[in-house]
This record gives C-alpha cells, structure tokens and sequence, in this order.
C-alpha cells in the first residue's frame, strides 16, 4: 500500500483499476534480430491489433462526432494494409536483422519526411498521419497501453499531465478519477473533472515508472489522497464514504424541477457549462435551465483538420434540438493558449495566453471564423440560440465582429438559406473589457464574465502555471469589484449579466453575486443542485 498526497480539483471518492497514460516520446533503440522472420510475425500481430484499435475508435467518433470526422480513422486503417509502407519495414527487417519496433520507428520517419516534402497540400498533411499509425505500431509492438485513450474497464486514469485534447478523446464514462503528477487547478483537465463529477488530484508526486495500469486504487478527493493496492480497511472506509456521498447526491435530486429563487423571492438563471455534444446528457440530468457557455473549441480539439461547416452544424444542432426551448450559448471558438491544435498552425509564442487565441484568430483569419458563424446561423432555425464571442478587450473588435456576421447573413440570405437573429453577446474576461463595460453595453445583448481568465489577467498570474495556484485568488477583492461593474454598465444600458468562469459556482459567493445583481450563473453541471440549494436558501 503506498499513499500520496496532491491538490484536489473535485472532492469526490473513487475506488478501481488504475490505467497509465504514458506519453512519453517513444525512442526506440537500434537492436539487432537473429530471427527476422519472427520480426516480421510480430509486425504482422501488431497491425491487427492496431487495426482493432482504430476500428473501435472509428465506431466511437462516429457515435460522437458523426462520418466525416471518424473518416480519419479509416484512413488510417488503410494506411496500416499500404503495401508499400509495409514492404519498406519488412525489408529493413530481413536486410539489416533489425528489430521490428525499430523498422517501423525508421520506415514511420522516411515515409513522413516523403511526404512533407511534396507539393500538393493533401498529401504534406499526410506526413503526420504516417507518423501517427507508426507511433501506434510501436506502441502494440512494446505491449505499451493508452496509445489511443480507450481502456475497457471504468478507470482511474494516472498520468503525467493531460492536455484539452487527450481528454476529449477519452470515453468519459469510463473514467473513474483524475490523478495527474503536474496540471494546474483552473486548468480545462480540472474543469473537465469537475463537470463529470469525478474526483481528481492534480500535483501527485508520483514515479509513474512504479504504477501498473490494472493496479487497485482508491481516490479520495476530499483528504487529497490516493492510495495504490489499498489494504482493506482504507478500501472499507472509502466504500462507506462513497455511500455518504451518493446519499447526498440522492437529496440533491429533489431539487430537481424546483425554481432557483432565493427566500427572499430574486430569480436567478442557473445554467451549464460544456464542452461538446456529449455533455449535454449532464445538463439533463442536472436540470440545467440553459447552457449557459458551450466551449465550442473542443469541436476543433483531438482532430487532424477543421471541422467542416456541416459538421459544426450537426454537432450545434444536435445540442439545440435536445435543449428545446432553452437557451444555448454558444462560445466562438476559444484556440490558443492551452488549447492547441497542430493544423492551426499557431507557432510557438514566449506567452500564450497573452498571444494569439480567440477571436485575435477569428479576426485575423476570417475564412475560419465565418465557417463557424455560418454554422451558428443556420443552426438558429433549430432551438433558442445565443452566439458569444471571446477575449474581447475593444469595441472595434466588437465593431469588426458585427461586420463579418453582417457579411455572413448576406450570403446565406442570397443562398436562400433560412435563419433567425440570435441574441449576440461578449465574454468579459480582460480588465479592458470590464473598464469599458459602459461602451460595450450598448453594442451587445448580454454579457458574460470569464473569471478564469480574468483573474488571470488582472493578477497577472499564468492559470496554467501550477506553481502559482497559491497566489490565484478569484475572491481577490479586484475582481469582486469588476464583476460589480460589469453587472452595473450591463444593466444601465438593459442588458443582461452572468458568470460563466468557474467562480460562478463557487457556492463561498452565492449570496454576493445576487445582492450584486448577477443575472445568470452558468456552472459544471455538477454543481447546478448544489447551487439551486444554495440560492433557495438565501435570504
Ligand atoms: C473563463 O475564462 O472564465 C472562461 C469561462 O473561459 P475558458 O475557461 O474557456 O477560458
Ligand atoms: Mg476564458
């Protein structure tokens, strides 16, 4: 039995099998073969095994994400039979009396390089495709887990870190708990936990190279421990815990379909907080009365190439037609800084999060941003949508923005194709912003207060940097006294405003914001009871 402490981002309790995420670059040494023919057949066993692999995955992404973005995987599949590629590593096997992990480590590298060096831009793209398949063959080849994110049984996942876009490869509901040796709290790895209900540490001191995937563990996120081949008595009392706790989850549920009204008789909206179309079964089954911000960047995250039109369409659809009646806000994409995604391009830049991201990228490469608001627009014909836009910090960007969707509404107008006028609104999450609240007031319909990158950006503190999660304070009185202004320069001018950071639902400030006025308070899902319970209880 061996215990560690970390930092918890959800104070939850799971017990089960750990599975290790390890991601480490593979480097695979030069070894020589007696036996190539045996190489050989082992290539041979790691293809299929391979080809399993990338079929579940297809069938997955095809449940999630629908045809065109599981056509990837197919792809490929096909690459995997490519005689050619296939030859290249057999031969080096035969001729040089190298390993098979090493073959296919060298022939990945050559047929890459071939590839990036050609002309047409279709077949450059394919360089990392290749890389991506040999990478997987190692991974089979060396009986190493996780290459693809997908474990059998419900698991606590182990790892170094995770990025945005190993999570939303992961099948959520096979994730027991988060146990990561670095992250930061306010990071979308710890968002993304707290929206599933799931127990996670971050900062676990861990030797990752001494954690077996299948090994029994148990997380208790409020003790901040995890326990590895926990003797008995630590699995009992963590049975017990996990009781108590669906007990009280238990209660929660009879605040389903009950108003979010404090004693005093103030309304005031409680909706969710998402990353893509499967986390709308977590609103519905929290009784959100809205979605109150949809990350829609995850659309973009954990793919090889942008999300078409149609596809986004779907995906928007898809989350209007279940919501009905209710209000979805739909964030323009939100790229950059955490979230990268290698076909955008972005280079690296000494501060990301003071860089390149959100609408800087929207306005920059406009052909991106009016593919999504194509989207968005044709998708307000199927429920009751409201568009936001990110990272604001000017009214010319506001100005620009109104602009492109102008543009927008023109062409679908002349293509015949059917849309409503959304409600359009604006994160507030730079101190620019806040300070000209007055002026942006009067060009938007709502705002919404970004706390996770305003308090980055007012504290001058990287979110990101886990060395400074002492020093990220969103009770700083700072931003308490900005998002008094905020909801003051919206409601001069009429219009509405919410919190959609994770501070939100940070239930310490409940009373707070609604003697401030806040309108809408836009959470995980996880937390949408526990706030309702908290506001039914105000004075
Ligand atoms: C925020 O900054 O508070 C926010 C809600 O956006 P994100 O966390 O996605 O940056
Ligand atoms: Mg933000």
């Amino acid at each position: 039995m061996v215990k560690f402490l970390g930092k918890s981002v959800y104070k939850g309790i799971a017990i089960g099998p750990v599975h290790v995420l390890k991601k480490e670059e593979q480097k695979v040494k030069r070894n020589k073969t007696e036996d190539p023919e045996k190489e050989i057949e082992k290539v041979g066993q790691a293809v299929l095994q391979a080809q399993q692999q990338l079929q579940k995955l297809y069938d997955k992404a095809l449940k999630e994400v629908g045809e065109t973005s599981a056509a990837i995987f197919e792809v490929h599949q096909m690459m995997l039979e490519d005689e050619d590629y296939l030859d290249a590593i057999h031969n080096m096997i035969r001729t040089e009396l190298v390993g098979a992990e090493y073959a296919v480590a060298v022939t990945g590298d050559n047929f890459s390089q071939m590839f990036a060096g050609m002309d047409d831009d279709y077949m450059r793209a394919r360089a990392a495709d290749v890389k991506d398949i040999s990478n997987r063959l190692i991974q089979c080849l060396s009986g190493q887990d996780g290459s693809d994110f997908a474990f059998e049984e419900p698991s606590i996942i182990v790892a170094d870190d995770l990025s945005p876009s190993e999570t939303v490869q992961m099948d959520k509901e096979k994730i027991l708990a988060f146990v990561t040796v670095h992250g930061s709290a306010n990071s979308h790895t710890s968002i993304l936990a707290r929206m599933m209900n799931i127990p996670a540490l971050i900062g676990v001191p861990l030797d990752l190279s001494q954690i077996r995937s299948g090994m029994k563990a148990v997380v208790d996120g409020m003790q901040g421990e995890v326990v590895f081949e926990p003797d008995e008595g630590v699995c009992e009392e963590a049975a017990n815990k996990l009781a108590k706790e669906k007990e009280k989850l238990h209660l929660l549920q009879e605040l389903k379909g009950k108003e979010n009204v404090t004693l005093g008789g103030k309304h005031v909206h409680v909706y969710a907080n998402i990353g893509g179309v499967g986390d709308v079964g977590y609103v519905l089954e929290n009784d959100a009365g809205g979605i109150g911000l949809f990350r829609s960047e995850f659309l973009y995250l954990g793919r090889e190439d942008f999300p078409t039109e149609e596809e986004q369409l779907q995906a928007y659809r898809q989350v209007l037609q279940t919501m009905g009646e209710k209000k979805v806000i739909i964030r323009t994409l939100d790229i950059g800084a955490d979230k990268q995604v290698d076909y955008f391009h972005l280079g690296k830049e000494e501060n990301p999060a003071l860089g390149y991201r959100a609408i800087r990228i929207c306005l920059k490469q406009p052909d991106i941003f009016k593919t999504q608001l194509r989207a968005l627009f044709r998708a307000t014909v199927y429920g009751n949508l409201s568009i936001m836009y990110p990272m604001i910090t000017s009214t010319e960007e506001v100005a620009r923005i109104f602009e492109i969707v102008e543009e927008v509404k023109t062409e679908l107008a002349k293509a015949q194709i059917p849309f409503k006028d959304p409600e359009q609104g604006i994160m507030i999450e730079t101190p620019a912003a806040v300070m000209i609240g007055d002026e942006l007031a009067q060009m938007v319909d709502f705002f919404s207060i970004g706390t996770n990158d305003l308090t980055q950006y007012t504290l001058a503190i990287d979110r990101q940097n886990e060395k400074l999660d002492d020093f990220y304070n969103p009770h700083h009185k700072a931003i308490l006294k900005m998002i008094q202004m905020v909801v003051d320069s919206a409601h001069k001018y009429g219009k509405w405003a919410g919190i959609c950071g994770e501070l939100g639902g940070d239930l310490e400030l409940t009373e707070e914001f609604v003697k401030m006025g806040v309108d809408e308070l836009s959470v995980s899902p996880s937390l949408i009871l526990p706030l309702r319970k908290r506001i039914r209880e105000l004075s």
